[in-house]
């Protein structure tokens, strides 16, 4: 007896993607993330990645995970709570808690799940959750597992935050108050002073996602909270290691109270296998990395300030962006994905993004500089830039003087 693939439904979506030419391979990294990568065999200018800080090749990171698979092996053997917990990953939480200025801390296997781990542990369905319309997926998932009632305001907007906790004043319930501390796709910082002051007045929870903040703003890379002079007004701070700690995991910070309880009722900290001695004992020594070399963060901003200046002379419209991640909007998925294609055969990887990761119509390309880019790469970068851009009539301002 033969069947029809009762999957075949995902191939016509799928063929709807070429057709929209939205549809994307994969493109192979053969060897180290560096600011010159390979991919796909082509050496390129790497404004693609999230490597901030130029530790996903640090030796230091490199050395201390080798160090760590001969001392403990390559695996854990466990989840955390059955015999999955090493020294080094409790070391791991104390030094982040200390480095945060907080009681306590967890690590979990990825920002992602942190998020939505977090939020799905603490709230249910009788509890309400007011979330910024462009907070990461991870946070919207978790706020979706909790099945607490989700209350979206519009970006960043203070007053419309505020009118969603007005509206839940005297609601049974309790309030969680969430946001991006740098937002992913458009790199702008989140009102956070202002929103804290709503969350201490309506008597919310405060939650921040630092994924992008980490290791890039704040003394020493803390992250948004300490950026804002916020300490001790922030509930739930949420960061990760896999972006500028170069690494992989994310973590909460909050009361000691707070974490033991994810301790016993996250559930990916329950129910998947804790993070393998490699990954914390590079994380370690990226903390190190953090606390002795703060310059690496200055360079990181200067590369910044040089990038931005540069574009908006071509005449490029990078929307609201306050940190290195830069968007250049292009509209259309279609021409966003073209034109990020037509970058790389030039010799430049800059991703291009579209529905469903930003809304329809806002497609662009991301670009993010990092501490390790030279000037003369970041020129070079600038000029493919400026003369792809113009060949596919994404640039017709003329630039200024
Ligand atoms: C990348 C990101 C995450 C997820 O972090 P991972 O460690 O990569 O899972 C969470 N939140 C935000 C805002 C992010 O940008």
């Amino acid at each position: 007896m033969s069947r029809l693939d009762p999957l075949a439904y995902l191939g016509d979506q799928i063929n709807e993607f070429r057709v929209k030419g939205t549809y994307q391979r994969l493109r192979e990294l053969h060897g180290p993330c560096e600011p010159i990568s390979h991919f796909d065999g082509k050496e390129v200018i790497n404004l693609a990645s999230n490597n901030y800080l130029g530790l996903a090749n640090h030796p230091k990171l490199k050395e201390a995970a080798i160090e760590a698979i001969r001392q403990y092996g390559a695996g854990t053997g466990a989840v955390r709570t059955i015999s999955g917990t090493l020294d080094i990953h409790m070391e791991l939480e104390r030094r982040i808690a200390a480095f945060k200025h907080v009681e306590a801390c967890v690590v979990f296997q990825s920002g992602f799940t942190a998020n939505a781990g977090a939020v799905s542990a603490i709230l249910g369905k009788d509890d309400h959750i007011i979330s910024d319309a462009l907070n990461h997926a991870s946070i919207i998932d978790g706020c979706r597992l909790s099945r607490a009632k989700i209350h979206v305001f519009p970006h960043a907007d203070v007053a419309g935050a505020e009118a969603k906790l007005a509206a839940l004043d005297g609601v049974p319930g309790r309030k969680l108050l969430i946001t991006d501390g740098v937002f992913s796709m458009d790199g702008d910082i989140g009102p956070l002073p202002a929103l804290v002051e709503l969350a201490e007045k309506y008597d919310a929870i405060m939650m921040i996602d630092d994924a992008h903040s980490s290791g890039v703003l704040g003394r020493n890379g803390r992250g948004t909270v300490d950026h804002f002079g916020l300490h001790g007004r922030v509930d739930i701070q949420v960061g990760t290691l896999s972006k500028a700690i170069g690494v992989l995991g994310g973590y909460v910070c909050g009361t000691k109270d707070f974490i033991d309880y994810l301790c016993h009722r996250a559930r990916p900290f329950l129910f998947s296998t804790s993070h393998p001695p490699a990954v914390t004992a590079a994380c370690l020594a990226a903390f190190d990395i953090l606390e002795a070399e703060p310059e690496r963060i200055e360079t990181l901003w200067a590369n910044t300030r040089y990038f931005k200046e540069e574009l908006a002379k071509l005449g490029f419209d990078t929307g609201r962006s306050q940190t290195p991640i830069t968007p250049i909007m292009v509209g259309e998925a279609a021409e966003a994905h073209a034109f990020s294609n037509a970058l790389f055969d030039e010799g430049l990887f800059a991703t291009g993004i579209g529905f469903p990761t930003v809304p329809e119509g806002k497609a662009r390309i991301r670009t993010i500089v990092t501490a390790t880019h030279t000037r003369e790469q970041l020129d070079r970068a600038l000029e493919i830039l400026a003369r792809v851009a113009k060949r596919q009539g994404i640039l017709t301002a003329t630039p200024r003087p």
